[in-house]
């Protein structure tokens, strides 16, 4: 096997990490690349609160939510079921378990809330994803079944006669016939045409305290845009309460006031066990991507379509919710193309397909994919 046979992943968040570790697992050669290959992951990965919701009004986004699940279920600590308050609706048309628990069926329930909760809805299999946990997981695998791994800043990918024929970093020419790219918000430094709209999201950590008995579930306050989690030892709350803030259109501005107005939502501390103290608060601006409908893209960017050993593929603005899912497939697609994908499986690949939007203004898909922000958990209805 020659060098260029090796399938370059460029990315090594949790997206290229799971899918080193499909291919590996498929007995295709891998190497993944990153500028840094460190433990602490420093993007998008090491920061999330890692809430995965399984219902949502795309059926692509919920199928590849349980798909991520399954996978993330077999790795150790990998995965939380924390249940989440949501709508029941949605829920019972696409078959998920989901129930009502409260005072008034004899259940209780303790949440980090302000309010009264006369009932709240459980989604018994929604919970939080260790992404950190999950991606070294998956490399580890990748490596054992002899994936390399290796660091380096990707500037460019090198394609020749309309084929690409490897990638050049700071330092070398790394040759391979197909390259994947799942640089999550880097990506149009190698891909610009792709509409992903990076956007600036507010996330604060309370102040330590000691856990609570019984931990208290992921909670959403989707009429507010609010969302809230317990970490354990200190209290996690985000807010998409904000015009969407483009961070290639303008400077990150400060988030304090919407933090400010987020932490309403919770006890203080003075009101006992549950209360949470926000004086001595962590807050950060995180970044994520948006597109134009929502949906992340997967799948051939540039080469030939009857040949799945060749071309450059993406697999970003892929959220922790997806990402198993989503490594699962694609790595399916490039092993087995068309023919050995189910119906189901064709279906989302179309739906993904980084191509949809090819010949469309670009400043009209910006536009579509910031207002698609405050609707990321399709509270608007
Ligand atoms: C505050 C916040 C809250 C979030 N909450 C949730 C949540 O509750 N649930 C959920 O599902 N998702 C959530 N997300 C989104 C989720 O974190 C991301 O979608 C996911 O981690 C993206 O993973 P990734 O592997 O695509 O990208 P990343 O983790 O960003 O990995 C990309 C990698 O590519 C590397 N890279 C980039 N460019 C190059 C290059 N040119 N050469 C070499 N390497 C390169 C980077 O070093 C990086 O390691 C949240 C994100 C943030 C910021």
């Amino acid at each position: 096997m020659s060098d260029k046979d090796r399938v370059v992943i460029v990315g090594a968040g949790i997206v290229g990490s799971s899918l080193a570790k499909y291919l590996s697992l498929l007995h295709v050669p891998v190497t993944l690349l990153d500028r840094s290959l460190s433990t602490t992951l420093p993007d998008s990965t090491g920061l999330p609160p890692g809430f995965v919701g399984h219902v949502n009004e795309l059926p692509t986004l919920t199928e590849l939510a349980k798909r991520s699940v399954e996978d993330y279920k077999n790795i150790p600590v990998g995965f939380k079921s924390e249940g989440s308050r949501h709508r029941l609706d949605l829920a019972n048309k696409y078959g998920l378990p989901a129930r009502f628990r409260g005072k008034r069926h004899g259940g209780s329930i303790r949440l980090f809330v302000k309010r009264d909760v006369l009932a709240a809805l459980l989604f018994e299999n929604d919970g939080t994803a260790a992404a950190p946990t999950i991606a070294l997981y998956d490399r580890s695998v990748a490596s054992s079944l002899g994936a390399r791994m290796v660091e380096g800043d990707v500037k460019e990918l090198v394609i020749e006669h309309g084929r690409v024929i490897g990638v050049k970093t700071t330092a070398d020419f790394i040759p391979a016939n197909r390259v994947i790219v799942t640089t999550g918000i880097w990506t149009r430094q190698l891909l610009p045409d792709l509409p992903v709209h990076p956007v600036g999201h507010p996330y604060s950590h309370s102040a330590e305290r000691p856990p609570r008995q019984k931990s208290s579930p992921f909670v959403r306050w989707p009429e507010n845009h609010v969302y809230g989690r317990d970490h354990g030892t200190y209290d996690g709350i985000g807010s998409y309460d904000h015009p969407a803030v483009s961070v290639d259109a303008s400077e990150l501005r400060g988030f304090d006031d919407v933090l400010r107005k987020a932490y309403d939502h919770c006890p203080p501390t003075a009101s006992g066990e549950g209360g949470v103290d926000w004086k001595d608060a962590k807050p950060f601006n995180g970044l994520f991507s948006m597109t134009p409908d929502n949906l992340p893209f997967v799948g051939r960017v540039h080469g030939d379509d009857r040949d799945p050993s060749s071309g450059v593929w993406c697999a970003v603005a892929v959220w922790v919710t997806s990402a198993g899912g989503v490594a699962q497939l694609l790595a399916k697609a490039m092993v087995e193309g068309e023919e050995g994908m189910t119906e189901v499986e064709r279906g989302m690949l179309r739906d993904l397909d980084p191509r949809r939007f090819e010949g469309q203004d670009q400043g009209a898909l910006k536009a579509t994919s910031l207002r698609a922000y405050n609707n990321i958990y399709n509270s608007d209805d």
